[in-house]
């Protein structure tokens, strides 16, 4: 047997970001844990990514920032280029570029010596098990082929996009498939470059560039510089592309920025990111989901390493305090659902709202919202921090009638703000308890099909 015990207060499933934070936090208010992953403990952290972490998380958690080998370099931002790549709009946002693997690694090792009871690699969870009252543990196949049943009080499942558990739970609340609309398949590369190459030109920043019709429908291309002789770059796109994205990556991304023939291809791989709003319950008697197994992905962006580590951070405190009160039930574990709610996920609901919006809208109208300054920089950053957007319509027609004049776009820039609102308010009032979910659910249903309506099918 590789295993001493089989009973935890905690088990968390998957050793990334989210599960090492969500692991450590609850074996440092003293309970039981037990963390697992389905890869070899060498391998945790080596996740296809652009590899950008925004600072605000690490004094956030009180956590060391990356330093040594695992620190790459901190930037000042991003900036989001038009399609044409005529016009750009900046995003002041210090984050962190990382060695991956090493990040990981020290997240891993971190919650290991916070003192849980048990870390078990090369475990994989294939299912939950239930008593009368709920989840009560999970089945696993250990390292040496043996399946066993381990149980606890609470588990957190942060085991990623494509989550066993989350797929397979008995549960009204929890969705199990994400819709494919709401994936996007990237493909990126870290590449060497000589020296302090003279592709690497704004180190400060790093560069976002949509362009739906051609190049990345439905994602975005990417262009890190993680330091002076190392980039990121990639491609996000529909996940119907998946035949075609190494042939799009290879055309619009690789000869497009790697001019040269010196060049080392540290790494190319392709992954999947759950690009919407999160799931409008995380939590189910006795389990909680964090991270991208709950959709905690900010969709207008990508980022989900900081918002899944504190996902992972909420799961533990509520962990705690439903342990303490020996009831681990869905009503005492709403707290957690109310957390994220007001924490992240009414936030990206409305970008989730500008997701679609810059996913179906052609090239050429995303041309003309950049340039003529109708979303500015203020904008697209109080968008980014608040998940507000106040446009000023006055003086966008102003703008507009300076050049050319398109009613129509206008028109849908302002039904897209009067959605926006109409999703702030409904988040605002997210039941505190599951009692009135149900109502709730029907309505965000209701409200997101005719957004659907509007962006896509239009
Ligand atoms: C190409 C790409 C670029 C990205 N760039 C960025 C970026 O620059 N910045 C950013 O903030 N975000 C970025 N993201 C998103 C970010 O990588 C994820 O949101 C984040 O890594 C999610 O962390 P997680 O711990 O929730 O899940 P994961 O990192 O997916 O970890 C899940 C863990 O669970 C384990 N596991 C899976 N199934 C099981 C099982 N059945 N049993 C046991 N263990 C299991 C896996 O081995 C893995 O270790 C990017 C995503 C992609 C795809």
């Amino acid at each position: 047997m590789e295993i001493s015990k089989l009973n935890f207060d905690v088990i968390v499933v998957g050793a990334g970001t989210s599960g090492a934070i969500a692991a450590r936090f609850a074996a440092q208010q003293g309970l039981k844990v037990c963390l697992i992953d389905s890869n070899t403990r060498s391998e945790i952290g080596n996740k296809v990514c652009g590899d950008g972490v925004l600072a605000t998380i690490f004094d956030f958690l009180h956590i060391s920032p990356p330093k040594g080998d695992e620190f790459l370099s901190l930037k000042r931002g991003f900036r989001l280029y038009s399609p044409d790549q005529k016009s750009s709009l900046t995003i002041k946002i210090p984050l962190y570029f990382v060695d991956r693997l090493r990040f990981g690694q020290r997240l891993l090792n971190e919650a290991i010596d916070s003192g849980i009871d048990e870390f078990l690699d090369k475990t994989r969870a294939i299912n939950l098990t239930y008593n009368k009252e709920g989840v009560d543990g999970i089945k696993v196949r250990l390292k040496n082929g043996s399946k066993v049943d381990l149980k606890s009080k609470i588990v957190i499942d942060a085991s990623g996009c494509y989550s066993t558990l989350r797929r397979t739970i008995k549960s009204t609340l929890i969705t199990n498939e994400i819709p494919k609309r709401d994936l996007v398949l990237c493909f990126r590369s870290i590449v060497k470059l000589p020296s302090k190459s003279k592709l690497i030109q704004d180190l400060d920043y790093c560069t976002l560039i949509i362009d739906p019709d051609k190049r990345s429908p439905g994602g975005f291309i990417w262009y890190f510089p993680k330091s002076e002789t190392i980039i990121n770059i990639g491609l996000g796109t529909f996940i119907q592309y998946k035949g075609l994205i190494k042939e799009y990556f290879q055309k619009y991304v690789f000869d497009y920025f790697i001019t040269q023939t010196n060049f080392d291809i540290i790494s190319s791989a392709g992954c999947v990111v759950p690009l919407r709003r999160s799931l409008l319950s995380c939590a189910d008697n006795g389990i909680m989901f964090v991270g991208d197994a709950a959709c905690h992905v900010d969709p207008a962006n990508g980022g989900g390493i900081d918002v899944g580590m504190r996902a992972g951070y909420y799961a533990a405190q509520v962990a705690k305090n439903a342990i303490y009160a020996n009831d681990y039930s869905l009503n005492t574990l709403w707290d957690y659902n109310s957390i994220i709610m007001s924490d992240f996920g009414a936030k990206h609901a409305v970008s989730d709202i500008i997701r679609l919006f810059f996913q179906y809208k052609p090239s050429k109208d995303l041309n003309f919202i950049i340039k003529k300054n109708i979303l500015t920089d203020t904008d697209i950053s109080k968008l980014w921090f608040h998940g507000e957007l106040d446009l000023n319509y006055k003086a966008i027609i102003k703008k507009v009638l300076k050049g050319i004049t398109r009613p129509k776009l206008l028109l849908e820039l302002k039904s897209l703000t009067k959605y926006m609102n109409k999703v702030i308010n409904l988040y605002k009032n997210y039941p505190n308890s599951v009692n009135s979910f149900e109502k709730w659910r029907e309505q965000e249903k209701s409200l997101f099909e005719k957004i659907y309506l509007k962006f896509i099918l239009n």
